[in-house]
């Protein structure tokens, strides 16, 4: 018989009570350190004071009025990213795949206001993920997320991820957008080169076609930067985020220039409870604090730290792990063992982690983490390697 719940995820045997900061108890009274937040989510740990007592604040005054009339927490919010980003407009959604959604839709209506309606094609990179809606799924082209679902969205074609040149020769005159992860996460922890970035931003300035960054699990700090694109020193047309910018409150959002956003007039695209106050309330005070003086520089101080403690277990358990590899909070180790193995053994070890493609473990702590649990969670790490390695 199937379960209340559809059995769509594999889930581990554990539920959590409550959490504060960096660790959650379960059911049981079992302590986690939580070295996932949820995949790339509660960037400021779990219970934040700032964070309750935005949204309870809110809770007790108004949850929901819709997009018919003026939502000022969610007008606040986009005033924070316009002022933080290249983005001169944005719209909220409450989902990862409902900001990828509105990108794709935004980047063919702006061809369509252009008089090119023919630019429709999409070009995005193998390995990369996008959202499990029949567009996002369509983007990919994973087999693994689209088997069963056709038949899929037309329009999109994958390319080898971090080719220049294929790109160079998809790029003609029916491409409305390129679509890349900064950062590839789903797919592994894989950072895109700075040199594929800035040459994948100029060849989108030659022909026209518009850049949409998927920075869902990449931004709101992961990296050290508020976006990852501003390492590689360029700015997309357009850009989903979503996961981190709500502290883990659901929210999403596509960004883009005026220019970009041209077609996305009244009556074009819609939700019923995106950007609402609950969301936005929380979306603000988790921008404030991520752009906090101070909090990037201690992102890329605590990374630094969580590198080296990592290398060192790779080093120490060469038969479990073979490297690490990513940016900031969003690193990837991979594994020897089945990563799933890890896991596994991390919860034993009472540490949670997220397992990734190509046999990756993730780590993507909060980024608040001090150096004191990161220093705890490497010899959890280091325990579980440990049994792992020991088993027969
Ligand atoms: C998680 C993720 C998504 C999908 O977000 P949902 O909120 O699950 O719809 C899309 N793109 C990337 C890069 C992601 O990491």
């Amino acid at each position: 018989m199937i379960s209340s719940i559809m059995p769509t995820c594999s889930r581990a045997p554990m539920g959590f009570e409550k959490g504060a900061g960096s660790w959650l108890t379960d059911t049981d009274g079992r302590r986690f350190l939580d070295f996932g937040s949820g995949v790339a989510v509660t960037v400021l740990g779990h219970a934040h004071p700032r964070l309750v007592a935005a949204l309870t604040a809110q809770a007790g005054r108004l949850w929901h009025t819709s997009n018919l009339y003026q939502v000022p927490n969610q007008q606040a919010l986009a005033e924070k990213l316009v002022a933080h980003t290249f983005a001169d407009t944005m719209f909220f959604a409450n989902s990862g795949a409902e900001a990828m959604e509105c990108a794709i839709k935004c980047a063919r209506k702006y061809w369509h206001a252009e008089g090119r309606p023919e630019r429709h094609r999409i070009l995005t990179f193998e390995g990369c993920f996008h959202g499990r809606t029949l567009a996002t799924i369509s983007a990919a082209g994973t087999e693994k997320l689209t088997k069963g679902f056709g038949p899929l969205l037309p329009g999109f074609e994958q390319l080898p991820a971090a080719d220049l040149d294929a790109v160079k020769a998809a790029l003609d005159g029916t491409v409305a957008a390129v679509v890349a992860e900064p950062v590839i996460g789903e797919g592994g922890i894989i950072p895109l080169p700075d040199a594929f970035l800035r040459g994948l931003r100029a060849l989108c300035d030659k022909t026209g076609a518009l850049l949409i960054l998927d920075e869902i699990q990449s931004g709101m700090g992961r990296t050290g930067k508020l976006f990852a694109h501003e390492w590689a020193g360029i700015t997309p047309d357009i850009m989903a985020i979503a996961k981190g910018i709500g502290g883990g409150f659901p929210l999403g959002a596509c960004l883009a220039t005026g220019e970009a956003a041209k077609g996305m007039g009244p009556g074009t695209h819609g939700s019923t409870f995106g950007g609402n106050p609950l969301a936005c309330a929380v979306g603000c005070a988790v921008m404030d604090e991520v752009t906090a003086d101070g909090f990037l520089a201690h992102v890329a101080a605590v990374s630094g730290h969580l590198r080296q403690g990592l290398e060192g277990l790779v080093a120490t358990y060469p038969d479990v792990f073979t490297l690490v590899r990513g940016t900031g909070l969003m690193i990837g180790i991979k594994c020897r063992v089945a990563n799933a193995d890890m896991v596994s053994a991390g919860y034993d070890a009472g540490i949670l982690t997220v397992p990734g493609g190509d046999n990756v473990l993730r780590v993507l702590p909060a980024l608040n983490i001090s150096v004191g649990e990161i220093d705890e969670g490497i010899a959890r790490l280091g325990t579980a390697a440990q049994r792992v390695a020991a088993r027969p």
